[in-house]
């Protein structure tokens, strides 16, 4: 059995050393063929040059490099698109996913004959309480608003074996949320609880921007509800709006005496009209920038260099769609 490790980095010269020692021996102990997959997702500091160094001294190290950042998500992706394991690790650079529970994982994998081993936080050291609330918040309300239930407390961190793997390279879209598109996917999942640590160094590079973006994925990549929602707001807005006709006429005829220029109800309809407007449009264009993004068909990452794979590549665009040109077996 081979073993892939998909770990993607953006920026992080600060935990890479480290982590790439306590990686090594883990493998070591445990007696794994193996190969570890660094995507630099375009780091900006001495994460590129690093990679270089560790892939020069280790066969075993394969580095794909980014044109530029193009987020956690693509640089995953990546990496599963170049693996040859049978089972495939993902899992992040900074430790606090730590290694030493990956053979747990895969006997937990052997064990159950899973497809899949997702690992659940049990404890979340060292984040802010914002994320953790944040991260609740965002779990819970997808699950309400999708047809499909979600594990909670669960990030990218998971065993998938080929099969899984091999159903994952034949998705063609882009805008992916990849802990919803696994557990979606179905098989035999099962989970594998641990101790989430502290980043080893360094700051999350998850920014509120990029968390954002995230939870939109998930929301509109799994979610129709939103689409209805705008429905519910036009029926809500409509039938006030009548209520407040039907009062405006009984005062037109039963007390015209008393009707003073009504500005303060034209506002108050004005707003709450154009309120509902704009943000159900900005719900359809939530949903049309994402087919748009989709028609396009561009690639979701570009490859500027790769390292230590058996097929040499200056500069190649990877175009995951049903057949990959960038897949190595
Ligand atoms: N990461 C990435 N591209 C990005 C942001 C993050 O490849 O644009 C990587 C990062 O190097 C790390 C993993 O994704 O290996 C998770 O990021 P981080 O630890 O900063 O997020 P947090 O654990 O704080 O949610
Ligand atoms: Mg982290």
């Amino acid at each position: 059995m081979k073993l892939s490790i998909v770990i993607p980095c953006y920026n992080e010269q600060e935990v890479l050393p480290a982590s790439y020692d306590r990686f090594r021996a883990v493998m070591a102990a445990e007696g794994y063929d193996y190969e570890i997959i660094y995507v630099d997702d375009g780091s900006r500091d001495r994460t590129g040059e690093i990679l270089a160094g560790l892939a020069a001294g280790d066969r075993r190290v394969k580095v794909l490099t980014f044109s530029r950042n193009f987020g956690h998500q693509c640089a995953v992706t990546a990496g599963l698109h170049n693996c040859s394991g049978d089972v495939v690790i993902i899992i992040d650079a900074d430790l606090q996913d730590p290694p030493e529970v990956i053979p747990g994982m895969v006997e937990t994998w052997r064990r159950e004959q899973a497809n899949v081993v997702y690992a659940v936080r049990n404890k979340r050291k060292g984040e802010s309480r914002f994320k953790l609330w944040t991260a609740k918040i965002f779990y819970r309300s997808l699950n309400l608003l999708s047809d499909f239930s979600f594990p909670v407390d669960t990030g990218d961190f998971r065993l998938i074996d080929r099969q899984v793997l091999d159903t994952f390279l034949q998705f063609p879209e882009k805008h992916k949320y990849l802990r919803g598109l696994f557990s979606w996917m179905g098989y035999r999942q099962v989970p594998y609880y641990y101790d989430r640590d502290e980043r080893l160094a360094g700051q999350t590079k998850y920014t509120l921007r990029k968390m954002v973006k995230l939870a939109a994925a998930g929301l509109f990549g799994f979610s129709k509800k939103p689409l209805k929602l705008a429905i519910s707001l036009g029926v809500i807005s409509v039938v006030l709006s009548l209520a407040i006709v039907l009062w405006v006429l009984y005062l037109q005829i039963f007390a015209a005496d008393r009707i003073v220029p009504g500005w303060t109800s034209t506002i108050i309809i004005i707003l709450f009209l154009g309120g509902i407007q704009l943000f159900t449009i900005g719900i359809l264009g939530e949903y049309i920038g994402n087919i748009y993004d989709e028609t396009k068909n561009r690639p979701e990452y570009i490859v500027a260099h790769r390292l230590n794979f058996d097929r040499e590549a200056d500069c190649t665009v990877a175009r995951p769609s049903t057949e990959n040109p960038n897949r190595q077996d």
